[in-house]
């Protein structure tokens, strides 16, 4: 059975609070040897779609088209094959780049960038983890207190949309939390959430029991 659709125009509409009330992209860029926010650079961060956006964003703007690893400087790739680590109801994007920007087409992926739905051992989604590969160059990451309250509940609100449509989609998500366990259990760290709640929350790896704490 086909996947329900998902409303990608409505739902983009309803998460499209910037993250903090400056650009945080001014100040990060400086650190990038590219001179592009590292969130925006596809040679940093390649931009994932779920098969449906890519539908209607195709048919909406020319800001995007599929990833091309030889403009990184990669071996060129038959884009319909698998790509490890990503599911099939994705695929990699690239867009015409951070000047070019429209902002009501930034992909969900843009757009929940640098967090990703913390999603428990028992399936419940409990808030906003960063997406650890990107700690030491996002500022946003190196400083969560100036994540806005409206930013973290229309994340929510938007993920709880998705995962009310596909439920698939707790599995992919439960799996990459037990993934940013496992990691931090190796760094002997507490994984810093963004609770749903409004709270901010520090997790043990080991047991996922949360401890509420103060913002870094
Ligand atoms: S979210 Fe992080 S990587 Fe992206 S522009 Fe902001 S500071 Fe840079
Ligand atoms: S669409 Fe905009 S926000 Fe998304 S990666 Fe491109 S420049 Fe960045």
């Amino acid at each position: 059975m086909p996947a329900p659709r998902v409303p990608f125009d409505q739902l983009y509409a309803r998460f499209n609070a910037p993250i903090a009330d400056f650009d945080c992209g001014q100040l990060c860029a400086p650190n990038n040897p590219s001179g592009k926010p590292f969130c925006c650079d596809i040679c940093q961060a390649v931009p994932a779609a779920y098969r449906q956006e890519w539908e209607y964003l195709q048919g909406n703007t020319n800001l995007w088209h599929r990833w091309r690893p030889e403009e990184c400087g990669q071996p060129a790739f038959d884009p319909d094959a698998e790509i490890d680590g990503l599911p099939e109801n994705m695929l990699l994007l690239a867009c015409q780049g951070p000047r070019h920007c429209q902002r009501d087409f930034r992909a969900l992926s843009c757009r929940q960038f640098p967090f990703f739905p913390f999603v428990s051992e028992d399936y419940r989604f409990i808030g906003l983890a960063c997406y650890w590969e990107y700690e030491k160059v996002c500022w946003v990451i190196q400083h969560l207190e100036a994540v806005s309250d409206t930013y973290r509940q229309q994340f929510v609100a938007a993920f709880d949309e998705l995962f009310d449509r596909w439920p698939d989609e707790l599995n992919s998500y439960a799996d990459l939390s037990l993934e940013l366990c496992e990691v931090f259990q190796t760094r002997r760290r507490r994984v810093p959430i963004l609770h749903r709640n409004g709270g901010f929350y520090l997790l043990s790896p080991a047991s996922q029991r949360l401890r509420r704490a103060a913002l870094p």
